[in-house]
């Protein structure tokens, strides 16, 4: 048995277009992750019977209900007070939330709006979690067996909506409560493995057959698949949870451990960056066709100042020639995009920047300029250190933006690759 939870997302500007609702997204993979079940999910506007209508149903049916946002200072944030009535519990003010919302305001040297103070009036018998990044606290109500549901009781728990005072406050003070409540439950185990190189069909072709005996022993096996990026997710429940989860992972990277690259919520150009760090390896970066995007992503890397030299987008063929040093000659007979001038870009920056490795990228983004030689999508890129150089085409023909998106992963994970003493050749296992 696990425990069932319902998501209420409240706010009318979810429902006009206005905002996405990625707590919808962020909420349901925080909770599936540590193995609850999210049966539903609904978005309301901001309109007193609509959350109470909302609220009283899923009390019916769930052990956990959480709200999102309704429950800062403005007319329009009704959730706290139309919970207390349908619950039956008093508002009092709380004198701890008083102070940290006076606090708030003292320590941005701002008045306090007299509207904030509403925030401090918490239903009777509710837990306050302090809100690190806002001011309206969120609260935990426990709701008694029958009042809703004849079979037994909920978790209600109100979440403000701002994504940064939500996500933290969930993450340290809502998820260890909730899995400390319901620790009794049944066991759950679970691993998402982020593998790039290798499409969704082919991930699944390579894996599915050797998990069957595990698959028929209760593991659930799920695959998400994003631009450049496939994510393999594999999870049990019961006592044999973790050992029939760490067996398929054996087996997972066994079959294709080269195209993995992280778990969990690693994303590559951290793995790589971590790699450059660990094995003090100095990179410089040459790119044409996605604009700076491979640095762009490496520069939001945390330290990665210790690792990266610098890069050049290198655009026009005078660019190349003066910057990279690729001769113009090469330019004239291969052109821009072709395999012989990523080499040279590559070697240019490497070169340049006395660094260990380089990258270098050229190609065609489009949706104009192709041939048919080299079609729109046509992309090389180079890998160069100091004793030899690698350079991989690939077809990505897709939008422009993303185009620079897979490039820059297609780049990263060549540079993961050599990091890590892989073949470099980007291919099928
Ligand atoms: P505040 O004190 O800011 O009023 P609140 O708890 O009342 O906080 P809301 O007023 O409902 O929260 O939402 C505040 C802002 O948070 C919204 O304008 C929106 O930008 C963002 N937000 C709310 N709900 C979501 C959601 N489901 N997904 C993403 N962003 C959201």
């Amino acid at each position: 048995m696990t425990a069932r939870v319902e998501i209420i997302n409240t706010g009318s500007e979810l429902l006009l277009g206005r905002v996405l609702n990625t707590h919808q997204l962020w909420l349901c993979r925080q909770l599936t992750d540590a193995g609850f079940a999210v049966t539903r999910q609904v978005t309301v506007p901001d309109t007193g019977p609509e959350i109470a209508a909302a609220v009283r149903e899923s009390l019916g049916r769930a052990e956990v209900v959480i709200t999102t946002g309704g429950l800062g200072p403005t007319s329009d944030d009704l959730t706290r007070e139309e919970v207390a009535k349908l619950l039956g519990r008093a508002l009092r003010e709380d004198a701890g939330v008083l102070q940290h919302i006076a606090g708030y305001f003292e320590r941005r040297k701002r008045v306090q709006p007299a509207s904030t103070k509403v925030q401090a009036l918490v239903p009777e018998g509710a837990t306050v979690f302090m809100n690190q990044f806002g001011t309206a606290p969120g609260l935990w109500m426990e709701v008694p067996a029958g009042q809703f549901r004849a079979a037994g009781g909920a978790v209600l728990v109100m979440l403000p909506g701002p994504p940064r005072e939500l996500h933290p406050m969930f993450r340290e003070q809502v998820l260890p409560r909730l899995r400390q409540h319901f620790a009794g439950l049944e066991d759950y185990a679970v691993v998402t493995l982020r593998s790039s190189g290798l499409g969704e069909s082919r991930v699944e072709e390579i894996i599915s057959p050797p998990l069957q005996e595990l698959l028929q022993q209760g593991l659930e096996l799920g695959f998400c698949a994003r631009p450049a990026e496939v994510d393999v997710r594999l999870s049990a429940r019961g006592p044999q949870a973790a050992a029939r989860v760490r067996q398929a992972r054996q087996v997972v990277e066994r079959l294709i451990g080269p195209f993995i690259y992280g778990e969990g919520e690693e994303r590559l150009e951290e793995v790589v960056a971590r790699r450059l760090l660990e094995n003090k390896t100095r990179l410089a970066l040459a790119e044409s066709c996605t604009g700076g995007f491979l640095a762009h992503r490496l520069t939001n890397v945390p330290g990665i100042s210790q690792a990266l030299w610098g890069g050049v987008v290198a655009y026009a063929n005078e660019a190349k020639s003066l910057w990279l040093d690729v001769p113009p000659a090469l330019l004239a007979e291969h052109g821009a995009v072709s395999a012989p001038v990523a080499e040279a870009m590559a070697r240019g920056a490497l070169q340049r920047a006395n660094a260990e490795v380089a990258i270098a990228i050229t190609g065609i983004a489009g949706p104009g300029g192709g041939t048919p030689e080299k079609p729109v999508g046509t992309v090389f890129i180079a890998l160069a250190w100091r004793e030899g150089i690698h350079v991989q085409p690939h077809l990505n023909a897709m939008d422009r933006e993303t185009f620079k998106y897979v490039t820059t992963q297609q780049a990263l994970d060549l540079l993961r690759r050599w990091l890590n003493g892989l073949p470099l050749e980007q291919g099928r296992p």
